[in-house]
């Protein structure tokens, strides 16, 4: 029987290992389908405490793994595919390779990147299809490529892929983008960049090999439609929290987030907390959910020092 485990290696998993090993608990943590988190698909991570010159997202995770070990956390590379809450209070977590228990569970699953929906998109992925610039942007090199979304995340990848492609093109739905000033101004000035405003994708339209080699637009205003080669669509909308594998031994908001109790990390079930993306659709960055990793090991600190 473990004393608590974690489920998740983002910002709030490994920040809650760090604590929870301090605090002498021996934390078990799987890491989940994306090890490290979303942080090992971005580039520069400018705005984390620490780091004046800034670090590189999966830099930043491996230094905060190895703290977690330092602590006396144990990883293991498994999917958690269902939790049981007993009649005593345990929980036995299932993973692909087998179960677990433990007393105390912390999730900090995170969020996965949201897609269009449109047909042919499964087909797509990894042929000029895809969710991360830092994982592929290399592949595009000297040739045209866009981004679908306004937001930060958007923004970074488009700033990003000018490193390759001849041309980045942000397509937007909206005349205005969400991203922050800073974010925005970087983009709007950069000459390899041309915003689409007040447009949406509709078709994605591969060459013979199934390679991406156009999408289709749509002006939401003036209704006008038009294609545009692209040889890769880098897809930034926004995401989907990792919280179907908890059944319900949680409340969920309408868009599937974890919502907590008492505006702390505990969830409805005893013992089973949250943290991080996976319970943030506001805040949603890699400090916060490292303030959240902190206050759900208190927590089950707590927890488990009353039990
Ligand atoms: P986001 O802020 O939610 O932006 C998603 C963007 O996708 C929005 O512009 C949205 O359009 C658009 N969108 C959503 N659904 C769409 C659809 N079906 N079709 C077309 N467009 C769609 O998500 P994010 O950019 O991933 O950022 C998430 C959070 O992480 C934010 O808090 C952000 O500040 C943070 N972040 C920070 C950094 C950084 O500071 N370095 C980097 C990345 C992300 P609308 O604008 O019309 O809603």
């Amino acid at each position: 029987m473990e004393q608590v485990i974690i489920i998740g290696t983002g910002c709030a998993g490994f920040t809650a290992a760090i604590y929870t090993g301090r605090a002498n608990l021996k934390p078990l943590i799987l890491a989940g389908a994306q090890p490290g988190g979303q942080l090992t698909t971005t580039t520069e991570v400018e705005n984390f405490p620490g780091f004046p010159e800034g670090i590189t997202g999966p830099e930043l995770m491996v230094k905060m793994q190895q703290q977690a070990e330092k602590f006396g956390a144990r990883i293991l590379y498994e999917v958690v595919e269902s939790i049981e809450h007993r009649k005593g209070g345990s929980f036995v977590v299932k993973t692909g390779s087998g179960l677990h228990e433990a007393k105390a569970v912390i999730v900090a699953t995170g969020a996965a990147p949201r897609h269009l929906g449109l047909e042919g998109e499964k087909e797509l992925i990894g042929h000029g299809l895809t969710s991360c610039a830092t994982c592929d942007g290399a592949f595009y090199r000297d040739v045209p490529v866009c981004v679908i979304g306004g937001g930060d995340s958007a923004c970074e990848e488009a700033a990003f892929l000018t490193r390759f492609a001849s041309k980045v093109f942000i397509i937007h739905r909206r005349d205005e983008l969400r991203a922050s000033k800073i974010m925005a101004d970087r983009v709007l000035s950069n000459e390899k960049i041309e915003v689409i405003w007040d447009s949406v994708a509709t078709r994605y339209l591969p060459d013979e090999q199934g390679e991406m080699h156009a999408i289709a637009l749509r002006n939401v205003k003036t209704k006008a439609e038009r294609e545009l080669e692209v040889k890769c669509v880098f897809v930034a909308i926004g995401h989907i929290p990792n919280s179907g594998f908890l059944g319900d031994l949680i409340e969920r908001d309408e868009n599937g987030y974890i919502l907590r109790e008492g505006g702390r990390t505990a969830t409805k079930t005893p013992g089973l907390f949250a943290a991080g993306d996976v319970t943030d659709h506001y805040y949603r960055q890699a400090v916060t959910a490292a303030g959240q990793g902190c206050a759900a090991a208190l927590e089950a600190e707590r927890y488990l020092s009353d039990a």
